[in-house]
């Protein structure tokens, strides 16, 4: 079979994806400001709320960054993507309108997240979920799943559904050859999910484990690459984000509440992305922002004034100056997630 990818409008040639955002979710966009500076073809206005409009204008400045695909990680029932998947054909319309190629993902966020029939689901049933959602189509469309993931797990702690999901989509990608990237929060139990998706035969090079630029300690981020698997950084400009391991309650109560915040620097995400380049791991390297509504609004000198475009525009430049060179930039941006991407090879 010749090599193709799979996106949201059906297979096409892995040549035509350019670079490529492997970890975005483009139905949980909010309308802002930050929206004008890359829209040039949208004519409809995106302050109106507008999911697909919104989108298109969002990912209208890319193309001229070389970027020709977006990859839409949202598991179900989490940003943007319904409990039953159906609404993943907006996604097909953002590409319509776009002409920017979109690759769907399947998977199941954290446990308070999941929707009740993914928690009623027996890992066999799990397993058969992900499957159709590759070979027949998401939820109860006929739109393909090119890619599984964000497959996530907690904070410092993997609950039996959470593993239960992660093995299902372990063996949806063996059985499919489809590609898996991990949702890991905070970059803490990576190796766990290493453990576990070796323990279920999957192929580490296909595996690609995310948020490991928010995970604190150098060190742990380079033991996780010495397994074989890839790792992101992506959330790449989210340098400041609230911390939420549970949805909100619906009626909380008034008055004063706690949350936690976090902040990361991109200049620290830039070294050291270059700093593991130059340490023989750039095929390993994934980049991507994770954009996403409510980050927007804390991020107003990155996602909020650039969007989509701050990766190409303002941070791979800054990881240049930390060293980084063209050719492994290029890597990151378009080679390892093509390859990623790519399935049907003779290999
Ligand atoms: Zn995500």
């Amino acid at each position: 079979m010749a090599p193709f990818v799979q996106t949201v409008l059906g297979p096409v040639d892995p040549a035509s994806l350019g670079r490529v955002l492997h970890h975005e979710h483009l139905t949980s966009l909010v309308p802002g400001p930050w929206l004008s500076g890359s829209r040039t073809t949208s004519t409809s206005d995106p302050r109106d709320g507008d999911q697909i409009a919104q989108a298109v204008t969002a990912v209208s400045g890319l193309k001229n960054l070389g970027f020709d695909t977006v990859v839409d990680l949202s598991p179900y029932s989490v940003v943007g993507r319904s409990a039953w998947g159906e609404n993943v054909t907006l996604l097909q319309e953002i590409s319509r309108q776009s002409g920017v190629h979109v690759v769907a993902g399947s998977s199941v966020y954290l446990e308070p997240y999941s929707p009740s029939w993914a928690l009623d689901s027996t890992l066999d049933e799990m397993t058969d979920r992900f499957i159709r959602d590759v070979t027949a189509g998401i939820g109860t469309t006929e739109v393909r799943a090119g890619i599984l993931g964000e497959q996530a797990t907690g904070l410092n702690e993997i609950t039996d559904h959470e593993q239960k999901c992660l093995r299902a989509s372990a063996r949806a990608s063996r059985a499919t050859g489809t590609s898996l990237i991990t949702h890991t929060t905070h970059g803490t139990m990576a190796l766990e999910q290493v453990a576990i998706l070796r323990e279920e035969g999957a192929d580490l090079s296909r595996v690609v484990i995310g948020h490991m630029d928010i995970q604190p300690e150098l060190d742990y981020v380079q033991r996780v690459l010495d397994t074989g698997v890839n790792i992101a950084f992506d959330t790449i400009g989210k340098q400041y984000w609230d911390f939420v391991l549970e949805p909100p309650p619906t009626e909380p109560a008034e008055g004063e509440f706690d949350k936690r915040a976090y902040f990361r620097a991109d200049r620290s995400r830039a070294e050291r992305l270059a700093l593991l380049a130059s340490r023989g791991y750039a095929d390993q390297l994934f980049v991507s922002q994770d954009l996403t509504g409510a980050e927007v609004y804390l991020n107003t000198q990155t996602h909020g004034q650039f969007g989509y475009n701050y990766l190409a525009a303002v941070f791979m430049p800054m990881a240049a100056e930390f060293g980084l060179s063209p050719t492994d930039a290029e890597r990151m941006l378009r080679s390892n997630p093509i390859r990623l991407l790519a399935q049907g090879n003779a290999a």
